[in-house]
């Protein structure tokens, strides 16, 4: 089993999609790594999904990843007396420290820190932003606020502070409970939400203690600012659109995600362009024109991953939201104009090492020649993330003897994942590259494969050896050098 495309979709799961016979036709359809949303559901529910999740895997026997969503310092009201009011532009309203239920002119927000940090002017926006108020007094438990733009507030509805850096611990007690949770499953990647600063993701990859990559959601205009540190301090980026459209304008969002991702390619470093790529597909077999472009977007953008959140999760066409995703990525990925536009934006910066030369002269070697994969094998996935840079025409065979890297390496643009038993000898890692290419179809015995790696195997370190190895040498020389 092979996808026929490079870029990666990442389907959260929910409601709509925690039965294995759809998480598997979710998988037929083109999903590579599935998203657990742990702002929703409990931990036995997230359980059963991942354990489905798994039997897939196996299954199928290719690599899946897992990626579980932290909620983060998601900041809500308290709750109404009458369960909600309305806000009408230029009415009063107060926040405050005080459980009582709310009313029409005040409702508590439990969260001291939004008081010491808030200033006169700061802005304050309630559910999505729907609602909005600027503040005009303020002390350490209240803000008398004004309504600039009105709506229903209700209980529990999700708070944004977009113009202030908040004292707030990166992970809250919860999301330290799901991290262990989520850590003890098995999950590949960790995201964590509202990022502020890169101390933000050493804390949290303090507590992951290895078991997982971490992936850093940029929603916060904070993020954004620093977003070179915390790019270096994370394994991987998420375009967070949902929130970053609240927190900023919305105009803003898509050069920031252009930004973003190109930033990412750069570092050799996984982008994931996130939330309403198909939305009316949650209610609607047939996504909008826009969507579609949307998401064709993205992937001329270079972006190693597309997502689908409500429309996979709590949606009525989970499976024919992936299956679109699949159609347009082939359609933009056999588009002479694709190849343009991700050749053009290759650039040179940040190619000093070996490896990154090794990555360089492989691209070139398999485009400038008859190659039917590049097979690179890793430990670490750096290897592998670096030819994915070069964002090669020839398919990329990601072999590692490491399962838990074959699966973090799921959410990578182009990697074909395989896994390999522990290797000594670079005549065998030949053999086994040139196997899973006839094996997967990406070749046949007339072709060539390039594999690179490094060697001693057993060493973690950078590539070295780059060797042009044709199909049918099945049976190597055994007088072979290495
Ligand atoms: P969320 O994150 O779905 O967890 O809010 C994505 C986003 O904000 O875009
Ligand atoms: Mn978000």
């Amino acid at each position: 089993m092979r996808r026929h495309r490079n870029v990666k979709i990442v389907a959260t799961l929910g409601p709509s999609s925690s039965d294995l016979a759809t998480i598997r036709a979710l998988f037929e359809a083109g999903a590579d790594v599935f998203r657990l949303n742990m702002s929703h559901g409990d931990h036995a529910e997230q359980k059963a999904r991942y354990d489905a999740i798994r039997a897939v895997e196996a299954e199928m026997g290719r690599p899946i990843a897992v990626l579980a969503d932290l909620q983060g310092p998601k900041l809500r009201v308290g709750v109404f007396a009458s369960g909600a009011h309305d806000l009408e532009e230029g009415d009063r309203f107060r926040f405050d420290l005080d459980p009582a239920p709310g009313d029409g002119r005040r409702v508590q927000l439990p969260h001291p820190e939004i008081f010491a940090a808030l200033k006169v002017g700061s802005r304050l926006l309630v559910n999505d932003g729907k609602i909005r108020l600027r503040v005009e007094h303020c002390g350490p438990d209240f803000a008398d606020c004004v309504v600039t733009a009105g709506d229903t507030i209700s209980n529990r509805k999700g708070v944004n502070v977009p113009d202030t850096v908040l004292p707030l611990k990166a992970l809250s007690d919860k999301d330290r409970a799901d991290l262990e949770f989520a850590c003890g499953l098995g999950v590949d990647w960790l995201a964590l939400s509202f990022v502020q600063r890169p101390e933000d993701v050493t804390e949290a990859r303090g507590l992951a203690r290895g078991r997982a990559a971490i992936l850093s959601k940029i929603e916060k205009p904070a993020a954004v600012e620093c977003f070179a540190e915390i790019l270096k301090v994370s394994d991987g980026i998420m375009v967070a659109r949902g929130d970053l459209g609240v927190e900023l304008p919305v105009h803003s969002v898509p050069p920031i995600q252009k930004r973003l991702v190109r930033a990412c390619r750069q570092a050799a470093k996984p982008v994931i362009v996130a939330t309403q790529m198909l939305e009316s597909m949650i209610e609607s077999p047939m996504p909008t024109r826009a969507e579609v472009s949307d998401v064709a977007t993205a992937i001329y953008e270079g972006a190693d991953a597309v997502m689908l959140s409500a429309e996979s999760a709590a949606g009525r066409y989970p499976v024919e939201a992936v299956t679109t995703m699949d159609s347009v990525a082939r359609s933009v990925e056999s588009d002479p104009t694709y190849r343009i536009i991700i050749d053009g934006s290759r650039g040179t910066d940040n190619r000093t090492s070996v490896a990154d030369s090794m990555a360089v002269a492989a691209r070139e070697i398999a485009e400038t020649t008859d190659i039917a994969a590049i097979c690179a094998y890793t430990q670490s996935s750096t290897t592998v993330r670096l030819v994915a840079r070069e964002r090669p025409k020839v398919p990329i065979i990601a072999m590692s003897s490491e399962p838990h890297v074959l699966r973090r390496m799921a959410l990578v643009w182009g990697a074909h994942c395989v896994g390999t038993p522990i290797l000594e000898r670079f005549k065998q890692a030949v053999l086994n590259a040139v196997n899973a290419a006839q094996e997967f179809d990406f070749a046949d015995r007339t072709r060539k494969v390039i594999v690179i790696a490094g060697v001693p195997f057993n060493t973690a370190g950078s590539t070295n050896i780059l060797r042009v190895a044709s199909c049918d040498e099945l049976l190597l020389s055994s007088t072979d050098p290495e």
